[in-house]
C-alpha cells in the first residue's frame, strides 16, 4: 500500500500541474445540496436532515458545475471531491460506496475538445507516474504503458450490435491502449444531439485489459426547455432542481463539456491492482459490512 500511495501522490501532483498549466481554476467540493446527480443508474442515495431540511450527500459534482461556469469568468474549473453512492451492484472490483473524483467543465467546449484535453491529461499523468515511481512499479511487479494518441473512438450503439450487454468489458480485455465509447443514453444534462435526436454527444473513457470504464462525460445541455424535456423523458423530477432550471431560463446557463474520473480506478489502473480495494485506504465495498 506504501507503493500504491506514491503513486497516488505522484498521479495527483501530474493532475494539478496539469490544470495549473491549462488554467484550470480549482474550486472546492460540495458535500451537501438539495439535488444530487440523479445518475443513469439506480443508486441509494445519502441523505442527511438538517433542521427539518432534507439534505442530499454528493455523488458528482454535476449539475453544479455548468453553474460555476455560468456564475465564473474562468475558461473552465475542477476539483476533486468525494463522492458517496450507496451502489446495489457487487462484487464488481471497480466499485465503492465513497470514492474520489476529478471533476472537470470547460466553457464553450465540444466534445472533441474535452476528448483532447482528457488525452494529455493522460499522456502526462501517465509519463510522470513512469519516469518518477520506477520503484514502486517494480515492486508491484506493474510495467506501466503511456498510451499513444488519439485514442480509438467507437460508438456505443455499434459495440451493443456487435457485442451485446457486455460489449465495455469484452472491448476493454482485447487491447492494451485507452479507448473512448461514445454516444450514451442517460443523464438528463448530457446534451442530445440536435442533429440526429435520440443520440447523444457524450462519451466513455475506457482502461484497456479488462480495467474498464475510467471517466464518464459529454456536452451539456444548457437551454431551459430542452433541459425540461429531457428531465421529463428520464422520469426526473423538476423540483429539487429549480435553481439550475431559473438560471436556464434567464438565458444565462453557458454551454459546457465536462467530466469526471475516479482517482481510484486510475490508481488500480497505473498500479495494476486485482480489485479497486487494493487502491484505496478505508474501502468501502458494495454488498460488505464496513470495518473502519
Ligand atoms: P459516472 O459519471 O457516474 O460515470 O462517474 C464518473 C467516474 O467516477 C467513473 O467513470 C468512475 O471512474 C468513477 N466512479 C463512479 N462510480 C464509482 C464508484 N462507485 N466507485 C469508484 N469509482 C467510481
Ligand atoms: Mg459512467
Amino acid at each position: 500500500m506504501s507503493a500504491v500511495m506514491q503513486i497516488q501522490t505522484r498521479a495527483l501532483k501530474a493532475i494539478h500541474d496539469y490544470m495549473f498549466e491549462k488554467g484550470v481554476t480549482h474550486i472546492m467540493p460540495v458535500i451537501m445540496s438539495t439535488f444530487t446527480d440523479p445518475l443513469s443508474h439506480k443508486v441509494d442515495d445519502a441523505e442527511i436532515i438538517y433542521k427539518g431540511q432534507r439534505l442530499k450527500i454528493t455523488k458528482s459534482l454535476m449539475p453544479f458545475k455548468p453553474l460555476v461556469l455560468s456564475a465564473l469568468e474562468s475558461a473552465a474549473i475542477y476539483t476533486v471531491s468525494p463522492c458517496v453512492r450507496f451502489e446495489k451492484e457487487t462484487g464488481t472490483k471497480r466499485h465503492l460506496l465513497e470514492f474520489s473524483q476529478v471533476d472537470i467543465e470547460m466553457k464553450d467546449a465540444k466534445k472533441e475538445d474535452f476528448m483532447q484535453f482528457i488525452e494529455e491529461l493522460i499522456v502526462s499523468v501517465f509519463s510522470a507516474v513512469k519516469k518518477d515511481c520506477k520503484k514502486e512499479l517494480e515492486q508491484l511487479g506493474r510495467s506501466l504503458r503511456v498510451p499513444e494518441t488519439p485514442f480509438k473512438v467507437f460508438k456505443k450503439p455499434e459495440l451493443v450490435e456487435k457485442y451485446g450487454a457486455d460489449f465495455e468489458t469484452i472491448v476493454s480485455r482485447m487491447g492494451s491502449g485507452l479507448f473512448w465509447i461514445i454516444d450514451h443514453k442517460r443523464e438528463f444534462y448530457d446534451k442530445e444531439d440536435p442533429g440526429k435526436l435520440g443520440s447523444y454527444l457524450n462519451y466513455d473513457l475506457v482502461y484497456p485489459e479488462g480495467f474498464g470504464e475510467a471517466l464518464s462525460g459529454g456536452e451539456r445541455e444548457y437551454e431551459y426547455e430542452q433541459i425540461l424535456s429531457r428531465m421529463k423523458r428520464s422520469g426526473v423530477d423538476p423540483a429539487p432542481y429549480r435553481a439550475l432550471l431559473e438560471v436556464a431560463k434567464e438565458g444565462m446557463l453557458v454551454p459546457t463539456s465536462g467530466g469526471g474520473f475516479g482517482v481510484e480506478r486510475m490508481v488500480r489502473y497505473l498500479t495494476g491492482a486485482e480489485r479497486i480495494e487494493d487502491a484505496a485506504l478505508f474501502p468501502k465495498i458494495p454488498g460488505q459490512e464496513v470495518l473502519i
